[in-house]
């Protein structure tokens, strides 16, 4: 299949090299070490992170690449080939929680969270390359956060392992970068291996590594990025997990996680004669509870559903479960938008196995589960349904399960 250009199958070593001998032109000597972090999809499971279910992604090529030495006067300073401006200078001692302060924040935090911690890490000089396209669902964030929490961990000998790193990465972005994000996109930039997907349960945070090859299997999963963002997101998230919560609180239970599927009639029995629960929202406030309960509900017996086929070695079983997991995020969690769905619908009448939108909604990007003889076809025939419907060019790549943080060099 056509992939987009020179992402993610121009492999890591040339996205090092060119870390490293960026870093030499920014800092006029060589890196101590070099460090990558991926990008990741989420092959089902979603928006079931902060209602304390489960959740099951994989670790992409396309990863981000630090450079890094560390210094000993406390500054920190931060230089990104991905990012307009110079040099960011910062005083590791001075570092405050900024809201809206631009991409240096993510970096930033991680050296503050870590310092919060109690943790003893000093200043750094660090340069990125990355090829983790930004803002289209697939966690650059992560990976930049992760990629520089492990240079640090391993240039200050902290000792840390890949779970505790995840959590500092989280809390960075949620108390110095103020993004309320879950822990799946750390953890699955963290921990995840090549050929597997992450099954992570946000409640506990048990990890395990299920068996995803499809190489082996003559099977190709394709990313569809429709390169669009609508507006909406951030209101649209507040009024899911608002409405989640609610819900949650209406059956008596700590969290929607807590209500079993077997149980889920009754459920929504039950939301049918509570106040404000019911099917009659006000027009554009979003699904009723009920309909949000529904979704989280069924998408976390999905997970489950999707990794007993996984273990046992049918992943070809696994497409229908993804396409009822789009129809659920469309119609209950009402989060699509046209360029999703004409990317699923053209995908599943062009032969795909199974589709579904993945992340937060209203844009970014649709996986797509083909056999690999049948996935250049469909990357066509979705190239073309876009260009018919006016829609700008998606880039479509395929998503190779692969490792998560590494030191490189
Ligand atoms: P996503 O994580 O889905 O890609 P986010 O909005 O959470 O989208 O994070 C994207 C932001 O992360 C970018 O706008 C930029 O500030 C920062 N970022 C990610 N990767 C890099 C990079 N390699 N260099 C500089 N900034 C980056
Ligand atoms: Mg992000």
């Amino acid at each position: 299949v056509r992939t987009a250009a020179g992402e993610g199958d121009r492999g890591v070593s040339t996205t090092q090299a060119a870390a490293a001998e960026g870093f030499r032109a920014v800092y006029g000597a060589a890196p101590e070490g070099l460090w990558a972090a991926p990008g990741r999809v989420n092959l089902i499971g979603e928006h079931t992170d902060y209602n304390d279910g489960f959740v099951l992604p994989l670790a992409l090529p396309h990863t981000t690449v630090a450079a890094a030495s560390a210094r000993p006067d406390g500054m920190l300073r931060l230089h990104s080939g991905g990012a307009d401006g110079g040099i960011v200078e910062l005083r590791t001692d001075d570092l405050r929680p900024a809201p809206g302060a631009g991409w240096a924040a993510y970096p930033a935090g991680i050296v503050w969270a870590l310092r919060e911690a109690g943790l003893p890490v000093g200043g750094a000089d660090v340069h990125y390359e990355s090829t983790v396209p930004t803002g289209a669902g697939l966690s650059s964030s992560a990976a930049l956060e992760v990629v520089t929490a492990l240079a640090l961990n391993d240039l200050y000998g902290l000792g840390l392992d890949r779970p505790r790193l995840a959590r500092l990465a989280q809390r960075a972005e949620n108390a110095f970068v103020g993004v309320p994000v879950g822990i799946m996109d750390q953890t699955a930039a963290a921990c995840c291996t090549e050929g597997h997907a992450l099954f992570l349960d946000a409640r506990d945070l048990t990890r395990r590594q299920v068996p995803f090859d499809l190489a082996a299997e003559g099977l190709q999963l394709l990313v569809v990025d429709t390169c669009v963002q609508h507006e909406l997101g951030d209101g649209a998230y507040a009024q899911r997990r608002a409405g989640c919560e609610s819900g949650a609180r209406a059956l008596g239970v700590r969290a929607l996680r807590d209500v079993p599927y077997a149980h889920l009639p009754e459920a929504l029995a039950r939301l049918d004669d509570e106040p404000g629960t019911g099917p009659a929202p006000a027009p554009g406030t979003g699904p009723a509870v009920r309909d949000l309960v529904r979704h989280i509900v069924t998408e976390n017996h999905r997970v489950e559903e999707v990794i007993a086929r996984l273990d046992a070695g049918e992943i070809r079983a696994i497409g229908p479960l993804l396409t009822a997991g789009h129809a659920s995020l469309r119609d209950d969690f009402a989060i699509s938008c046209a360029e999703l769905d004409l990317a699923v619908d053209t995908a599943l009448a062009a032969g795909a196995l199974g589709a579904r939108m993945t992340g937060g909604g209203f844009g970014g990007s649709a996986l797509v589960l083909a056999e690999r003889t049948a996935a250049e076809h469909i990357g066509t025939a979705v190239t073309k349904a876009f260009a018919a419907a006016g829609h700008i060019a998606p880039r479509i790549f395929p998503a190779v399960p692969s490792a998560g943080a590494r030191r490189l060099a």
